[in-house]
């Protein structure tokens, strides 16, 4: 069995792995290594050929491929060493499992960034109803199999959620020759961005069926129809006014879950709404020698946010292997009205660096207005003309404001204006 050591060890080379990598080295990680199960990396950008990405940190809109292109560049160029087609299987306390083309493989490191990505939630998380034919299939998956393999899905198609995925390949399907009947939301509001609404569904006349879901799925061989109906405010299917639609495709863009089945190996302690792992600004886990970053630790909408966060845990990764990573009080950020989870959940008073705090609200709104506060005092806010669940929002507390916590601080909410 081989083993190897590095300074810092990252598992996933997709953005958030990329970037991560490449900032441990710039700080002076001296061996940095990614360990990749796939062939490539890249990750999901690899399947995302539409354009969209980058806008942020590029000021330009590339297409998945073209964004992961860079990073691979800059992670090539810095001296990153990647392990392509091997699987970090198990994390023990400085130490990784790997299984690899040569068999298994020990990786002992200094630091270790985590950056698994995250999955699709399937029909089985959903327990919808109905027979088992073919023709269902998550929208990540169809994605793939359209952009990657070439392959026609379907000709008559409903989508269930409205997530990025969902509306994304909505437009996909439609630019493919595919009829979209319609994109079913449970939720009474959009549950992906509102651009993608806007240039998915709305350029394309593809109907947005909001409070609505789907109760049953027929066909024996292949999908013949799914069974629609509207929901009420507890959500609960309003059964007399259901409808047929015929289909042979249904494609579930349902939501994501952080892949942490390797935290969970490492006792690496995770937030039960994020489903990712506690953190505090470095990015570093229960596990102090552990980082997390990209959609294994919260998902992301963007993948400039990815990149961003995943450059600070690998920064911090390379000061922790070195033994300089600063260390003082931590205090818990919580959630506070109108809030669904806030990222990192603890903030180090150190007063080195200000702190991002990344953070979703629980329904949407107009004339916005988001605040911290610590003690009932206010340590920043923000007035925001409109707010989606969809969307992650941010505020930053300044270096002297971090300096001077000795308590958790809260982030809240208050809408002008409800849209939910
Ligand atoms: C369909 C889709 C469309 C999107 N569209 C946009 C868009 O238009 N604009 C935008 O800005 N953002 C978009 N995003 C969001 C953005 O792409 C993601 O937030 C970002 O790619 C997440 O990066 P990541 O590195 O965390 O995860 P991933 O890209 O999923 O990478 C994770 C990597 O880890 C590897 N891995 C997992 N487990 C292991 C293991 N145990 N051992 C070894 N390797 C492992 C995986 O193989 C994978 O390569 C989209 C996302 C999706 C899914």
């Amino acid at each position: 069995m081989k083993t190897i050591d590095c300074d810092v060890a990252v598992v996933g080379a997709g953005p958030a792995g990329l970037a991560a990598a490449e900032a441990a080295k710039s700080t002076g990680a001296g061996k940095v290594i990614i360990i990749e199960r796939d062939i490539r990396a890249g990750g999901i950008l690899q399947q995302g050929i539409h354009p969209g990405f980058g806008l942020q940190i590029f000021g330009e809109e590339l297409t998945g491929p073209e964004y992961a292109e860079r990073y691979m560049k800059q992670a090539d160029s810095a001296g990153v060493e990647l392990l392509l087609g091997t699987t970090a299987l198990e994390l023990r306390d400085r130490e990784l499992v790997c299984a690899g083309t040569e068999g298994l493989l020990h990786v002992r490191f200094g630091a270790l960034v985590l950056a698994m990505g995250c999955r699709e939630r399937t029909r089985a998380n959903l327990v919808i109803p109905g027979s088992r034919p073919s023709g269902i299939y998550t929208a990540g998956t169809a994605q793939k199999l359209i952009n990657i393999y070439g392959d026609k899905i379907g000709k008559e198609v409903v989508i269930l959620g409205s997530g990025d995925i969902g509306m994304i390949m909505a437009r996909r399907l439609t630019l493919e020759g595919a009829h979209v009947k319609a994109v079913v939301e449970l939720l009474p509001f959009l549950a992906g961005l509102t651009r993608n609404k806007v240039q998915c569904l709305d350029d394309f006349g593809i109907p947005l069926l909001l409070s609505h879901t789907v109760v049953d799925i027929e066909g024996v061989d292949r999908l013949t129809s799914v069974t629609v109906c509207p929901v009420d405010e507890k959500r609960r299917p309003v059964l007399d006014k259901q409808e047929k639609i015929p289909c042979d495709t249904l494609l579930l863009s349902v939501g994501l879950i952080p892949e942490n089945e390797l935290s969970r190996t490492g006792k690496i302690e995770l937030s039960p709404v994020t489903r990712g792992a506690v953190v505090n600004q470095y990015k570093q886990t229960s596990n102090p020698a552990v980082f997390a970053c990209g959609n294994v630790l919260h998902v992301n909408d963007l993948v400039d946010h990815v990149s961003r966060e995943s450059a600070e845990a690998g920064r911090n990764a390379a000061l922790y292997a070195a033994g300089k990573l600063p260390s003082a009080a931590a205090y818990a950020a919580v959630p506070g009205n109108g809030i669904r989870y806030v990222c990192p959940q603890k903030v180090v008073a150190d007063g080195n660096e200000e702190v991002t705090l990344y953070f979703r609200t629980m329904i949407p709104g107009r004339r916005t207005v988001i605040r911290c506060t610590a003690n009932g005092k206010e340590l920043v806010s923000r007035k925001c003309v409109r707010t989606s669940p969809g969307t992650m929002e941010k505020l930053v507390l300044s270096k002297e404001t971090v300096a001077s916590l000795n308590g958790p601080i809260e982030v809240s909410c208050e809408h002008g204006e409800v849209l939910a």
